[in-house]
Formats: structure tokens, C-alpha cells, sequence
């Protein structure tokens, strides 16, 4: 409680009115299990008081805080409320067309989160399946993300894009944690996705790496993550060590849900059903199952996902924001057929990149658009019950699980059910 013991040592000092200390957000947030390990704590403190805990890896004071207010006030789970931000649902263009929306501070509808809940998709200015012509090992489906990088770093336009890459630390295997990777060829061996959140803001001190004075940065992030850098974007404040001027592109990862590394991938997966992590060639969340697979070819775990509530990120259930509505560029797996990617193109700087990177990729029509709706609503249920929950603890949690796999009804994505 490292934070309670600075608290300890400032008694005496005259508190100004309206002060908003560190601890309030370690009460509000981490030590109330809603953390979603985003970092934007870390980026945005002014004074370069908060830093990663070691074996918690979650956010800790590291000498005073000043009770500037930025880390409660830009924190997804505190003050930043990003729902509260959605101004209410507004037309938007003729029949099934989607909406478009400038993502610029000029445009009214400009939020962190890209738009109101009720225009479907949120801000957007094209969408397709995408596959990389020349498609990593590693690449988690279309290996679009990468290929978007490796074209923006060729063309000159980024110097590094933050990523995730596995953990050195032989005692994490399938640990994914953040960092900037600098060359193609480090972008392409880091494709993939890692089924745990990496503080990843945190890693905006680029004072480590070799970059320019001014770096342009991409990010590649949960959308959580995303809303943290919308957020600091919007609003000027004498920054500390982290650049977010830096960032210059942003690609959110769609996401339901992460996990909890030591919970899901040493608890449940290596303890409880003896998964050799050694061996293991790809973990994906995909049509309501995770699926673990051997470099053999073997399936070693292929369970619904609900079996594995227990390891997610408790903060993930307050979560609406699947699409990564804030983000230049969303991507994921629903709504295309396995080894392509749906790509939503949010705004300029999103379209720049892709026409970039156009003649790299295999581009079509997104097979199922609805999908992406109906888990962006499920998400958003998910989201109000867990809410409802605050006030009343016996609210029922969960929605039926046959709806989840429902969303998966028009690809070739659809669950093969093998409940046992
Ligand atoms: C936690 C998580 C949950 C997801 N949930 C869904 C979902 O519910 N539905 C859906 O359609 N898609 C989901 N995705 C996205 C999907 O798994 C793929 O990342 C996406 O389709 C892009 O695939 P790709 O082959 O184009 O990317 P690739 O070319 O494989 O590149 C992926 C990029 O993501 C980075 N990355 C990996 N893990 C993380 C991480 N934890 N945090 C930040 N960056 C990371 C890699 O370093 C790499 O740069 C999720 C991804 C993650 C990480
Ligand atoms: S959710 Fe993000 S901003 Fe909030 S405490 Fe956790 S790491 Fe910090
Ligand atoms: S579900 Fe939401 S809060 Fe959780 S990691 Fe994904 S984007 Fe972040």
C-alpha cells in the first residue's frame, strides 16, 4: 500500500480545495478490482509519480503525488466515464449506409469514443475484409495489422509502432508486454495477439528506445486503450516522460474481453488442464470458444469462453466500447471468414494508412457486417447488467450464452459445438 504510506508522510501538509489524489484512484479502481490495465495513469501524470508494480504489474505510486487530479480524471474506469460522453443517438445517413463521421475536434460528433452509440458501426468512412498478401506465421487472422504497419514504416510516415511481444522472462510463457517495435521485421515477428492487457501506455517514455526527437508513433491497443489516448489528445497539459504527442495513428484490437495473465494462462490453462505452454502455437478467443493449439497441429483446449469468466478482467464487464470507436482504424476477426480480418476505416489518418499499405493486401467486401453489431450490442448489455449489478448483486451477470454464439451465425466462424 505504498500509496497510503506517502499519504502517511504528507499529514500536515495544507491540502488545497479539490484535489483529487492518486489513492482515490487506487480506492475507486484498483483496489476495487476494476482496473483494465491500460496505463493511461502512467502517460498522463504530469510528474512521472506513477509507474508499473512489479508483481502486480498494475499502477503504484512511485514517489509523491502532487493530487493533480489527470490519472482519476483520464482513467477509463474513473473519470473519463467515456459513456457519458456519447451525446444521444443522432440520424445518421440514408437506410443501411453508414455513418460518416469526421474524427476531428472540428466535427460535433468528435468524442473520444468516435460517436454515439446508436450509429452502429460509430465514425466511418469505409469498411472491408482484409488479408495480407504476404501474411506472418504468427498473424492472428488476416495479419492486417502488421501489414498496416510495416507500410506505414516503409513509406516513412511512422518511426515505430507500440505493439505487444512475448515476455523475456521464461517464467511467462504467453505473457504478452508492450513495446515499440522499430523495423519491419520486428513488427512481423510480434503479429499475434496475447490474451492479456500490457500497461501498454505505460510505454510511451520512449526515452529507452532510439527514435527521433519527434517520433510519430502507431498504437496498437485494446480499445481502452484507444479512449486513454483520445482523452490525453483532446486535452493539453504539461506532459510528463510520455510522448502521446508521438502517436500519430491509432489501431484498436476489437475486444469483448482480456484476461488476467497468472489467472488465465498459468491457472486455468497450465494448472488446471496441464496446457505445455512450450508447445503451444497460437491461443485465440474466437465464435464464444477459447482454443488453444500445439505447434503440432493438435487442439489442446477448446472450451466456451464463459468457462474462463474467472480469469477475465473483472473492469472488462463495464466495458462498451468493442468496436475501438475512438481508433483511426478498428480491426478484427468477426464478421469475416477465418484468415481475413474486418477492418473498419474511422477517419483520414486511417485511410491514409490503408491506401498505403492497398497493394499488400487482398481486400473484399465484409462478409458480415451484422455480426460486428450484434456483439457490439451484447457487449453494451453486458456492460448496463454489470452496471445494474452495483446496485443490486443478485442482477444476473451473464447473457445466454447462445446468443454470444449467434454472432457468429454468417462466417464460416460459426461454432461447431463441442460441449462436453
Ligand atoms: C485481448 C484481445 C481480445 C480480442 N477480442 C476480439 C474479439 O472479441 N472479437 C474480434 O473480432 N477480435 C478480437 N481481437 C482481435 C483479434 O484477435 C486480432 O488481433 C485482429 O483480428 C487482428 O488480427 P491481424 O491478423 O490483422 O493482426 P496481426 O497482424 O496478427 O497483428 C496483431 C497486432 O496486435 C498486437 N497485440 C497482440 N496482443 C495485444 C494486446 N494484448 N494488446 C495490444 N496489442 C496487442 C500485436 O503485437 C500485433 O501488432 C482481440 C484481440 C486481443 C488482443
Ligand atoms: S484502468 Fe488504466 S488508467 Fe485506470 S487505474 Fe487502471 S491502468 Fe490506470
Ligand atoms: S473489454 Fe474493454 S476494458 Fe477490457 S480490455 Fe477490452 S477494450 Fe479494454
Amino acid at each position: 500500500m505504498k500509496g497510503f504510506a506517502i499519504r502517511d508522510q504528507m499529514n500536515g501538509v495544507e491540502e488545497p480545495p479539490g484535489k483529487t489524489w492518486f489513492w482515490e484512484l487506487e480506492a475507486g479502481v484498483i483496489f476495487a478490482d476494476r482496473c483494465i490495465q491500460c496505463g493511461t495513469c502512467v502517460a498522463v501524470c504530469p510528474s512521472n509519480s506513477i509507474g508499473v508494480g512489479d508483481d502486480t504489474g498494475l499502477p503504484e505510486l512511485v514517489k509523491m503525488c502532487t493530487g493533480c487530479s489527470l490519472c482519476w480524471d483520464f482513467c477509463p474506469r474513473g473519470g473519463l466515464r467515456y459513456e457519458a460522453l456519447w451525446p444521444p443517438s443522432t440520424p445518421s445517413g440514408e437506410g443501411d449506409a453508414p455513418t460518416v463521421v469526421k474524427s476531428d475536434a472540428a466535427d460535433p460528433y468528435w468524442k473520444i469514443t468516435g460517436g454515439p452509440p446508436g450509429d452502429g458501426l460509430g465514425a466511418l468512412l469505409e469498411r472491408y475484409a482484409v488479408r495480407a498478401g504476404a501474411r506472418p506465421d504468427d498473424a492472428q487472422d488476416g495479419g492486417v495489422v502488421s501489414a498496416i504497419l510495416v507500410a506505414a514504416l516503409a513509406a516513412g510516415d511512422i518511426d515505430g509502432a507500440l505493439v505487444t511481444k512475448p515476455s523475456p522472462d521464461p517464467d511467462e510463457p504467453w505473457k504478452g508486454v508492450a513495446t515499440v517495435a522499430t523495423t519491419a521485421k520486428e513488427i512481423v515477428s510480434n503479429a499475434g495477439s496475447y490474451y492479456n492487457q500490457t500497461m501498454a501506455l505505460a510505454e510511451l517514455d520512449l526515452s529507452r528506445y532510439d527514435l527521433p526527437a519527434k517520433p510519430r508513433l502507431a498504437v496498437v491497443g485494446t480499445p481502452c486503450e484507444i479512449q486513454g489516448i483520445r482523452a490525453m489528445q483532446a486535452r493539453r497539459w504539461p506532459t510528463g516522460a510520455h510522448r502521446i504527442d508521438a502517436v500519430v495513428l491509432t489501431i484498436a484490437l476489437l475486444c469483448t474481453k482480456n484476461f488476467d495473465y497468472e489467472a488465465l494462462t498459468l491457472r486455468e490453462l497450465r494448472d488446471k488442464r496441464g496446457v505445455d505452454l512450450d508447445r503451444v502455437s497460437k491461443v485465440d478467443v474466437i465464435h464464444g470458444r477459447l482454443i488453444v493449439e500445439y505447434i503440432d497441429g493438435r487442439v489442446a483446449v477448446d472450451e466456451p469462453i464463459k468457462d474462463f469468466h474467472g480469469a477475465a478482467l473483472k473492469g472488462c464487464d463495464e466495458c462498451a466500447d468493442f468496436l475501438g470507436r475512438g481508433a483511426d482504424l478498428s480491426v478484427g476477426s468477426v464478421g469475416t471468414i477465418s484468415g481475413w480480418s474486418s477492418l473498419l476505416i474511422r477517419t483520414e489518418a486511417g485511410l491514409e494508412a490503408f491506401h498505403r499499405a492497398r497493394g499488400r493486401l487482398d481486400v473484399r467486401d465484409l462478409d458480415d457486417p451484422e455480426a460486428l453489431l450484434k456483439l457490439d450490442r451484447l457487449d453494451k448489455r453486458i456492460a448496463e447488467r454489470s452496471l445494474e449489478r452495483k446496485l443490486d448483486p443478485d442482477a444476473p451477470l451473464f447473457i445466454d450464452y447462445a446468443e454470444h454464439l449467434s454472432c457468429y451465425a454468417g462466417t464460416d466462424r460459426a461454432p461447431v459445438v463441442r460441449d462436453r
